[in-house]
């Protein structure tokens, strides 16, 4: 199979041919036929991710199983599948016990069997999501990090019927998490620093997009402020500026900042009792919801579609921030 395998730091990755993956018990193969790129796999190239090399990246696959190891029961060959992060847990703490194998602290994920850059992956069976029938392989990968994300960070929210959701940051995540909030009935509006996708913001479902230039806070303020913000953006500046904009019980949910976030406005915390809460993928039912969301027609993702040899150049422009709004490498 022909794999793009990270073998060094910050360098290009590399076209290999590998022996073709043989599933052991509770595994499969899927023959890949899309796999979205996030940024993750940008802070994965950068070394910011503790992976050993060579690793073959990719964590948004879907394609079609057609190989079905030992004692697998749930899957057929010839199943539309995608394949999440987490896709196991070690099956005997409190949460693999609680059926939430995702807070598990020794997941199995790609960085284990391999990721989804190859024409072939491994798979373990409980890690394969089934696909709805009749939706395209590159707009369903979006739903495997970037959707899944999105609807986690809406989840942990909590939002209430009537209260109103701001979205910072408007990349492969935020373009996902708007449309989620809109099609959960939620008035939404966009913060941004790019003003072409504040003006994309209501072909999104937004009531509003708002180009964020100095202060994100005041600029939510002024319009309004919110409820719940999720921020999606990978500016730690941003997400810690934006604080003020929360109205009285305000929830800002955090997915994107990895590095330290320094929070000076504590006034707003304290006196209008918000809360700060990071988040990831959750429960797997959120990854069900998207995708039944997306079957439905009621989100779409906004997908620029590559040809899988293309993948390097795909690296540059997720890594400039050019994509609009998601990268897929294809297949087929
Ligand atoms: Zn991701
Ligand atoms: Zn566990």
């Amino acid at each position: 199979m022909r794999a793009a395998v990270i073998t060094r730091l910050n360098a290009p990755w590399e076209f290999q041919d590998l022996p073709d993956p043989a599933p052991g018990p509770a595994q499969v193969v899927v023959r890949i036929h899309a796999c979205g790129m996030c940024f993750s796999d940008v802070l994965v190239h950068r070394g910011h991710w503790p992976v050993q090399l060579p690793i073959v990246p990719g964590h948004e696959p879907v394609g079609e199983v057609v190989a079905l190891g030992p004692g697998v029961t749930t899957l057929r060959v010839g199943d539309r599948v995608g394949v999440a992060w987490m896709q196991r847990g070690e099956g005997r703490c409190v949460h693999c016990q609680s059926w939430h194998p995702t807070a598990c602290a020794h997941t199995q994920t790609w960085m284990d069997l391999g990721g989804g850059y190859s024409d072939l992956m491994l798979a373990w069976e409980s890690g394969c999501t089934l696909l709805p029938d009749g939706l395209d392989y590159a707009d369903a990968a979006v739903a495997f990090c970037a959707g899944f994300t999105s609807m986690s960070g809406l989840r942990n929210a909590d939002p209430k019927p009537g209260e109103r959701v701001c979205v910072l940051g408007v990349g492969g995540l935020g373009h996902m998490a708007v449309q989620l909030a809109a099609a959960n009935g939620l008035e939404t509006v966009v913060l941004t620093t790019s003003p072409d996708k504040a003006e994309y913001a209501r072909e999104l479902g937004a009531s509003e997009g708002i180009v964020v230039t100095d202060d994100p806070g005041q600029a939510l303020t002024d319009a309004g402020g919110a409820d719940v913000i999720l921020a999606t953006t990978t500016s730690a500046d941003l997400v810690a500026r934006v604080v003020s904009g929360l109205r009285y019980g305000g929830r800002l949910v955090t997915m994107g900042v990895t590095g330290p976030l320094r929070i000076e406005d504590m006034t707003t915390l304290l006196f209008k009792q918000c809360s700060i809460k990071g988040s990831t993928h959750n429960n797997r039912a959120d990854l069900v919801e998207v995708l039944d969301l997306m079957a439905a027609g009621k989100v779409t993702p906004r997908v620029e579609r590559y040809p899988f040899g293309e993948i390097n150049e795909v690296l540059k422009r997720v890594e400039a921030g050019q994509v609009r709004y998601r990268a897929v490498l294809q297949h087929d």
